[in-house]
């Protein structure tokens, strides 16, 4: 068995675990990232592609943000279709000029690990049977199995940045932690394609025959979405039967402009929207996806991620450096007010766009009639736009 020491181990090495590495770097904390899985593994999986302006704050405070701004494309609108019409919400002129960046969850875990890489700061692949203890004590530790050995890193904090069905969450006592949960009857069928983005901005379609996502990841790599059932599986869709659904779905003019191409990447994401609470229980905190997940419908998860890791690194290092313990007291409370406004507005436009067979014609009338509220009505408009861009940190 192997001992060493750190001031804060990160468990998950998930854009949560590595920003949260690179602020606390930043900040003179010191930290090593244990993950289970290795590098191409965690940049393989493709997911997020939305930043808010918080997001790319901190990006740029953790030293990431360079090739964000050469090659991220600022998106200043998002278009709603519906009705065989696309309406545009005006992100940048309803919200005093915020924007949101478009750049891939792939781009930016492989910018902050090369960072990380390149600062030398000790991140462990590849680590299996992964355990957090001592932490409702005061002397928390990580285990960990890696070249037949056993590993023990014996840390100040404990930061659980391992996803949903990471381990950190799951070791907080039975009874401590409230959850709340709404699993969602339809999933996404997700394409990536290298093929020019049928709009420079973001086409959500509301249709009958269920929600349509219009992304890109570049000028020349584009990510489209269909609604499908819960228990549908990616293997089950030829490229042309998607191309076809995605075409029925949008507007006549998108629909004749959209360019196809095989697929480079097709897969299925379940929707949930999840909170556990509190987010910190002793030396141990939660952040990202550990802690919460939100329909991917307003692209929060990433977002509410980064959020998490901004202030448990600010609360962290006013702990080392000011030895104060009121951001650290104070995490769970920040980040949950946050976290519920982005679970409400994700949850709401997840309700406003998908077909949901229980509710009928009744049902998406319903929705034709906000939908058509929204577009003409510069408060709801406002609205939209406000947590779209995000709210403040
Ligand atoms: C298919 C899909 C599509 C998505 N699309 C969008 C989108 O369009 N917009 C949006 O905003 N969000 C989207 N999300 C959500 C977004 O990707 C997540 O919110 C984001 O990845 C959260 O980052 P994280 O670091 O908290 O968790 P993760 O990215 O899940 O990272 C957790 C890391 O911990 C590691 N880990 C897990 N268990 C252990 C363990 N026991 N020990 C050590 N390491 C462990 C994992 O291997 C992983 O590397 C999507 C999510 C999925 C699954």
């Amino acid at each position: 068995m192997t001992s060493a020491r750190t001031q804060v181990a990160i468990v998950g090495a998930g854009p949560a675990g590595l920003l949260l590495g690179a602020l606390l770097a930043k900040a003179g904390v010191a930290s090593v990232i244990v993950e289970q899985r290795d590098p191409d593994y965690v940049l393989g999986r493709i997911r997020a592609g939305v930043l808010e302006q918080v997001t790319v704050d901190l990006l740029d405070a953790a030293g990431a943000g360079a090739r964000m701004h050469a090659e991220g494309l600022p998106h200043h609108g998002i278009e709603l279709c519906f009705g065989g019409a696309r309406h545009r919400i005006d992100l940048h002129g309803l919200t005093g000029g915020k924007q949101v960046m478009v750049y891939g969850q792939t781009e930016v875990t492989r910018d902050l690990m090369q960072l990380r890489a390149a600062t030398g700061l000790p991140t462990v692949y590849e680590a299996e049977q992964v355990g957090v203890h001592g932490f409702d004590g005061d002397r928390p530790k990580v285990s960990y199995r890696k070249g037949g050995q056993t590993h023990e890193l014996h840390c100040d904090f404990i930061a659980g940045c391992d996803g949903y069905h990471g381990v950190s969450r799951q070791s907080v006592p039975e009874g401590v932690l409230k959850t709340f949960e709404r699993v969602y009857p339809f999933g996404w069928l997700g394409v990536l394609s290298e093929t020019p983005p049928v709009s420079h901005e973001l086409i959500y379609s509301n249709h009958e025959r269920g929600f349509a996502l219009c992304s890109m990841r570049s000028a020349t790599r584009s990510r489209y979405y269909v609604q499908c059932s819960a228990d549908d599986r990616a293997e089950r869709w030829s490229d042309a039967a998607f191309w076809d659904e995605l075409r029925l779905r949008l507007d006549r003019a998108a629909a004749e402009s959209l360019v196809t191409g095989p697929s480079i990447e097709k897969s299925i994401a379940p929707l949930r929207s999840f909170v556990a609470e509190p987010m910190r229980f002793g030396r141990l905190f939660l952040a990202g996806d550990a802690a919460h997940i939100v329909p991917p419908t307003g692209a929060k998860g990433l977002n509410l991620a980064a959020g998490d890791v901004g202030l448990l690194s600010r609360a962290l290092a006013e702990h080392y450096v000011e030895h104060s313990d009121a951001g650290i007291d104070g995490y769970s409370e920040r980040c949950l007010r946050r976290v519920w406004r982005a679970e409400r507005f994700s949850w709401w436009f997840t309700s406003l766009m998908h077909k949901f067979p229980e509710t009928g014609d009744f049902g998406q009338k319903m929705q034709t009639a906000e939908l058509d509220y929204l577009v003409h009505s510069q408060a709801a408009s406002t609205a939209l736009a406000e947590n779209y861009v995000g709210l403040p940190l």
